[in-house]
């Protein structure tokens, strides 16, 4: 009898391509909405400050059949049989995540950073415990104690905020945190533009007998690239998010430095905190994406890209306040540039609704002291991340920030989140963004 032939499976990039290829007639519907993406992608300019573009190579990771792979637990202590090859992507995502940071202890399972917090916070604090966070309204998240999250709900959330010119007032996080005695204290922020004192915040976490978790979601790739002082050996534990700065997956990473050598039980408690106590299975691929993501993040070229988008963020900056508007801090030191509209009568919810109009993004955000509901808000966040990745520079920040002008000189806010802009001003500044566009185009995405 003859055997039957044999079906070799095709490789990974065998499949991958052939999928990716067969797609449009497989799913048309889906597969048009999935190429029109692409297209904004390029064709939009994102001023955004929490997002980046994922390399081609860490999207093709997601698409991984390793995908198919069902665990809980970690590398050589799984619950399924079949992980040989999970358990080496994780231990390298593991070993490349502590490389990009300077790190001794990492674990990348986290789904997100809200959920690396959440794992954080409730492996450290028990039901009641005062958590000492950023105001949400001065620019800190909805995890470090916002009443809008289960944070706020289950703990006691007290909160420092900004002091006049917009800038962390230090002697005002040591006050609450020697009166609440908080058991953790978090440095973090997602609209603020400036230089977070880690040392500082750790001596008065030590001084208060709290943990210091630092949230570096937003500032990942500055601190993976030196521009931004690095908390890991400052504070207890580091949480980001891998998508917003370091051209990653969506996810979370929870990250330790020095303290980690000593503290053997946080470690431990660490790797509890995610599994079993608040997650299930992990994502194999999304782990694999989060591996090839921080093998880039490591590169000198990564580094040069940090100091480009800082760069340009201070030319925005600048470049915005010379066209009349208030930047918040009164510039940056980070990617970011946070403007308050209140002065020219438009909300966040106008300005963002009609720059998209234009082909700009950029979000509302509320500003520190904001009498706006956080749908509306008085503020406008503008980021560098994008229009670094694209290629501009500091010299073309001035045309970015003109752009931005315009739209904004343009527009009426209508009550609520209502807009209206100037048709004119629409249709030429739309043209002027696919020209700019079209001069600074995704180059890893480009033909
Ligand atoms: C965005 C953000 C998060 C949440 O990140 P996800 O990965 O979207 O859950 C947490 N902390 C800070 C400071 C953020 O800006």
């Amino acid at each position: 009898m003859k055997a039957a032939p044999k079906a070799a499976a095709l490789s990974q990039s065998e499949l991958t391509a052939r999928a990716a290829r067969a797609l449009p007639e497989t799913d048309p519907v889906l597969y048009a909405l999935l190429d029109a993406e692409v297209r904004y992608q390029n064709d939009t300019l994102a001023m955004v400050a929490h997002a980046s573009l994922a390399d081609p190579s860490v999207l093709a990771c997601g698409a991984a059949a390793l995908s198919n792979v069902t665990a809980e637990g970690y590398p050589g202590d799984r619950y399924h049989p079949g992980c040989a090859w999970l358990d080496e992507v994780e231990s390298l995502a593991v070993d490349r995540a502590k490389a990009a940071f300077r790190a001794r202890y990492a674990n990348v399972q986290p789904h997100s950073c809200s959920s690396a917090n959440l794992a954080v916070l409730f492996a450290l604090l028990r039901p009641g415990d005062p958590v000492l966070g950023l105001d949400l309204d001065a620019g800190g998240h909805l995890t470090h104690g916002s009443p809008a999250s289960v944070v706020g709900r289950y703990f006691t959330p007290v909160a420092y905020g900004v002091g006049p010119g917009g800038l962390i007032d230090y002697d005002q996080v040591r006050d609450l945190a020697l009166r609440h005695r908080p058991k953790v204290l978090i440095a973090g922020a997602s609209a603020y533009p400036r230089t977070l004192d880690y040392a500082a915040f750790r001596a008065i976490a030590d001084e208060a007998g709290a943990y210091l978790l630092a949230d570096i979601s937003h500032i990942a790739g500055l601190v993976a690239g030196g521009v931004h002082p690095s908390p890991i050996d400052h504070a207890h534990i580091t949480t980001t998010s891998t998508y917003k700065q370091l051209g990653g997956p969506r996810g979370g990473l929870i990250l330790m430095g020095r303290d980690s050598e000593s503290r053997q039980d946080l470690v431990k408690l660490m790797q509890r905190a995610v599994f079993p106590r608040s997650q299930g299975t992990l994502n194999p691929a999304g782990v694999a994406a989060k591996a090839r993501a921080l093998d880039l993040v490591a590169r000198p070229e990564f580094a040069a890209l940090a100091r480009r988008i800082a760069a340009d963020a201070a030319a925005l900056a600048d470049a915005l306040a010379g066209n009349g508007h208030r930047v918040v801090t009164g510039g940056t030191d980070t990617h970011m540039v946070l403007l308050d509209l209140s002065g020219h009568g438009l909300t966040g919810a106008a300005a963002e609704q009609a720059l998209e109009s234009c082909g700009i993004l950029a979000n509302r955000n509320r500003v520190p002291g904001d009498r706006l509901p956080a749908r509306v808000t008085s503020g406008l966040r503008l980021g560098t991340n994008i229009l670094a990745q694209r290629g501009l520079t500091p010299e073309d920040m001035h045309r970015c920030a003109d752009l931005v002008c315009r739209v904004l000189k343009a527009t009426k806010a209508l009550p609520g989140t209502g807009f209206e802009v100037d048709p004119g001003v629409r249709a030429q500044v739309s043209a002027e963004v696919a020209d700019l566009c079209a001069a600074f185009p995704i180059s890893a995405y480009a033909g």
